[in-house]
């Protein structure tokens, strides 16, 4: 007979480092809150007859987070036979306030107290006994990390698989009594094992059980209650719930006479100290830039770019082709297409691993969640988290790598955001644009790059203060709880997985669409009809993609560049966004051209004004991103319907924005005053309500810093 058991905790308790130890599984382990976002499966090494869950670490059963709903959601309705409630021994008092929740559920539930080997440094002293008995359930002291208590643990969690036990006496006094009162006029189709939790749920005003359980009569119970109590029910339960905890606490607990982890006080004192914080941050993330962008990882990037898809693979590529005696046209597809397509983006795959290593170093030091701590009180203002920071500093290298960062963000709301703004920092890969505009139009002038810059930052901040205002994101906001870990060394192990994790899921996602992409587009710009025949064309103005391109580029002319190579260059861009320099080295005759294209700079300047250039160069940053980061974003979205609002949104943004700049500049450029000027009005001033109207909740939202 199988068990299903689900591992439950706080953040950072050790319920990843449990279950990789249980399934022999290698799941990513986080010093950092909130790595769990899905919940993983696996079963017990020893006994395959055991299945685990291990739920996303939360604090409470809530339904204020996303954590908190999959995990409410599962235990409720996932047939789970036993709960593992891990426990962060280090931190008793805290981790209990979820645990008397669980408790509540009515699933046999086992109590492991974590962290053994801190407890036992600290020399604190915890009479499990007592406490499993206070709980109403088994308690047994573990080291997740040190493997010790494991069999013991997965013994107990067997024996209690089968057993129903309704821990009622858990509370004292006048809540116990309240809740019993609500149970006793509870309906009696709810099925009795079910009814205490229910009595709970719905004393503190859980709306979809609310909603099912609707009846005049319950309500006025809860109110009969609130008012002998004078206090909300909430509150009245939320305190219940630590005086018990804190009866417990006195019984079983005893405080050692050792304090050990002053060390990370220490280090805090300095890193998170009002003045210095950000000076130090920024000569951190300054060093990790300089090491993985600009000299370390330039050369892995240059090698794999120039050498090994330059010197190595397209020679032995084109030797073995021609010794197979391939026909032309695959062997095009192949070399040209495929190869230059996927080694483009496979370049930059080592850069990004230097960056993931010292990324997962920081994180896993415990570094990280003080930079989102630092970086919050900035961020909160324009609707971001403090966790934004990281996938938009990742965002500067590649957007693909930086959707997946916004996994760490706990809010979903937050998260969500951050995922439509992240993409308009420029990427690596949209510096050739901004450098062939710059070049081609502005003589080089030094301005164009950091202005790209700007703009995307504002980009991010109008969004960010534009979407908080909107219906899509309103709702009170979730108040956000930040545990600080304790500053450890990182070890190797996890640095490494961190980092193979999200490498080789970027290789394997963006690998897949980069190929299919690079496929269609060569299809579409080698074939067309020439001569009255379909085949190869020598003329890229008769291929397909041609076609196509005439046939949306009006949609453009609004922006002032509604030419057709223009629309198909930002179209290829889609698939890799260095795709538009190339696309016009292609469709103005050029087959080779350097990064910057400067073999056809002057015919470029010919066809584009400085204006309607800057408005193209716009669009192109802030329009969606690549194919790949597409990807991710649809990847973590995790939902169709958001993950078109994204593209949607940022092209709409785009859009408007190049439009506005376009018409605008226009006329401020002694051009004359048309329809599209007034429509660029119109669009500015739209814009600029939604930025400053007021909105319609109070963000109270506040950071919490709990240190461990
Ligand atoms: P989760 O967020 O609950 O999944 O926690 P993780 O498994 O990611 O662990 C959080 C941190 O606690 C990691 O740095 C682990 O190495 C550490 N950790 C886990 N179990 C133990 C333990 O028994 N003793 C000590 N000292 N550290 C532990
Ligand atoms: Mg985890």
């Amino acid at each position: 007979m199988s068990i299903q058991v689900a591992l439950a905790g706080n953040p950072n308790c050790g319920k990843t480092t449990l279950f990789n130890g249980l399934t022999g599984a290698t799941q990513y382990v986080g010093n950092w809150p909130g790595v769990t976002v899905e919940k993983k499966e696996g079963k017990y090494k020893e006994d395959k007859d055991i299945k685990i869950t291990d739920l996303p670490g939360i604090y409470s059963l809530s339904p204020y987070t996303l954590e908190e709903v999959v995990s409410r959601e599962f235990l409720l309705n996932g047939n789970v036979d036993v709960v593992l409630n891990i426990i962060d021994g280090s931190n008793l008092e805290r981790n209990l306030f979820l645990t008397t929740q669980i408790l509540e559920l009515g699933i046999p539930t086992v109590v492991a107290i974590n962290m053994l080997d801190v407890i036992e440094k600290r020399k604190d002293s915890i009479n499990y006994k007592k406490l499993s008995k206070e709980l109403g359930c088994p308690v047994l002291p573990i080291s997740a990390l040190k493997n010790t208590g494991i069999k013991e643990l997965m013994a107990e969690v067997k024996k209690v698989a089968n057993t129903q036990s309704l821990p009622k006496n858990i509370y004292a006094g006048k809540v116990l009594n309240a809740l019993n009162t609500i149970e006793a006029s509870l309906p009696s189709s709810i099925e009795a094992s079910r009814r205490f939790f229910y009595a709970i749920k719905l004393f503190e005003r859980d709306d979809k059980i609310e909603a099912s359980i609707k009846s005049k009569a319950e309500a006025s119970v809860i109110e009969t209650v609130e008012k002998s109590m004078d206090d909300d029910s909430e509150s009245i339960i939320t305190d219940a719930r630590y005086t018990y905890i804190t009866s417990v606490i006195k019984d079983c607990y005893k405080k050692g006479s050792k304090e050990v982890i002053t060390t990370s006080d220490k280090i805090d004192r300095f890193v998170t100290n009002r003045v210095l914080a950000l000076p130090i941050f920024a000569l951190v993330m300054w060093f990790v830039y300089y090491i993985s962008v600009t000299t370390v990882g330039t050369i892995v990037t240059d090698w794999t770019n120039d050498v090994l898809f330059g010197e190595i693979i397209p020679p032995a590529v084109d030797r073995f082709l021609d010794a197979i005696q391939c026909a032309d046209w695959l062997h095009g597809l192949i070399v040209d297409g495929i190869i230059g397509g996927v080694g483009a983006v496979i370049g930059f795959v080592p850069q990004m691993l230097v960056l993931f290593f010292f990324l997962a170093i920081l994180e896993d030091c415990g570094y990280m969640a003080r930079v989102a701590f630092i970086m919050d009180r900035i961020f909160r203002k324009f609707g971001l988290s403090g966790k934004s920071f990281i996938p938009m500093l990742i965002g500067t290298g590649c957007g693909v790598p930086a959707v997946m960062a916004s996994r760490t963000i706990e809010s979903d709301r937050d998260r969500k955001m951050t995922i439509m703004t992240t993409t308009f920092i420029p990427c690596g890969a949209k510096m050739p644009i901004i450098g062939l505009i710059a070049g081609a139009i502005f003589h080089g002038a030094s301005w164009v790059a950091p202005s790209a810059y700007f703009v995307g930052m504002a980009a991010v901040i109008v969004s960010g203060i534009m979407l908080k205002k909107t219906k899509l994101f309103a709702g009170d906001p979730a108040p956000f709880v930040m545990e600080m870990p304790a500053y450890h060394m990182p070890r190797v192990v996890n640095v490494l997985r961190s980092m193979w994790e999200r490498g080789s899921s970027f290789i394997k996602k963006a690998g897949t669409i980069i190929l299919l992409s690079t496929i269609v587009l060569w299809f579409l710009q080698e074939f067309g009809w020439e001569k009255g025949a379909f085949g190869m064309v020598d003329d890229i103005d008769h291929s397909i993609l041609s076609s196509i391109g005439q046939t949306f580029a009006w949609i453009f002319s609004p922006l002032g560049w509604g030419d057709w190579k223009a629309a198909v260059a930002s179209v290829t861009g889609l698939i890799a966004k260095e795709n538009v320099v190339a696309t016009f080295g292609q469709l103005y005759g050029f087959a080779e051209v350097a990064e910057e294209g400067n073999e056809f700079w002057g015919q470029l300047s010919a066809s584009f004004t400085p204006l309607a250039a800057y408005s193209f160069m716009i669009f192109n940053l802030l329009c969606a991103p690549c194919f790949a980061a597409m990807g991710a974003i649809k990847r973590e979205m995790n939902n169709t319907k958001w993950f078109w609002i994204a593209i949607g949104y940022q092209c709409g943004f785009a859009y408007i924005c190049s439009l506005i700049v376009y018409q605008l500049g226009s006329l401020f450029n002694g051009g004359s005053f048309g329809f599209g000027t007034i429509v660029g009005f119109i669009l500015l001033i739209v814009l600029i309500y939604l930025l400053v109207r007021p909105s319609k909740e109070s963000d109270t939202a506040e950071v919490e810093f709990a240190v461990k």
